[in-house]
């Protein structure tokens, strides 16, 4: 998608602090971290959020868990735990139309989910 932010991340249009990265799946930095470890895990295919996935996509998601296992290894918080969110639609305030997981971690979260 030509006006994806994300998609010119995965292009290397714009720079990103990469994670984790393999065919299908890249990791890196959020720009504007909600917790000490704000990680996005997102597929290198343009799916613009949980609702678009069609069953020809689902195996992207075996994927994207496998990624979320080797991210966490990887920062350091597979005992201590973190939080996996994926905004969808409007009213979860989704702002990035392709489809991403937020990896959360590094300090004590409450049991809230929504703020
Ligand atoms: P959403 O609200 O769509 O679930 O989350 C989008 C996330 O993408 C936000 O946490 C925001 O900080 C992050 N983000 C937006 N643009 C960029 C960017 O250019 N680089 C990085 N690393 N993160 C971005
Ligand atoms: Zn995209």
């Amino acid at each position: 998608m030509e006006d994806c932010v994300f998609c010119k991340i995965i292009k290397g249009e714009i720079p990103s602090d990469k994670v984790y990265e393999d065919e299908d799946i890249l990791a890196f930095n959020d720009i504007n971290p909600a917790t000490p470890i704000h990680v996005l895990i997102i597929p290198k295919k343009h799916i613009e959020n949980l609702m678009e996935f069609k069953p020809e996509d689902y195996k992207i998601m075996e994927k994207i868990l496998a990624a979320v296992q080797k991210v966490a290894k990887k920062v350091g918080v597979e005992e201590k735990g973190f939080r996996l969110i994926a905004n969808c639609g409007p009213d979860s305030g989704q702002e990035v139309m392709h489809v991403h997981f937020h990896l959360l971690a590094g300090e004590k979260m409450g049991p809230k989910i929504v703020h």
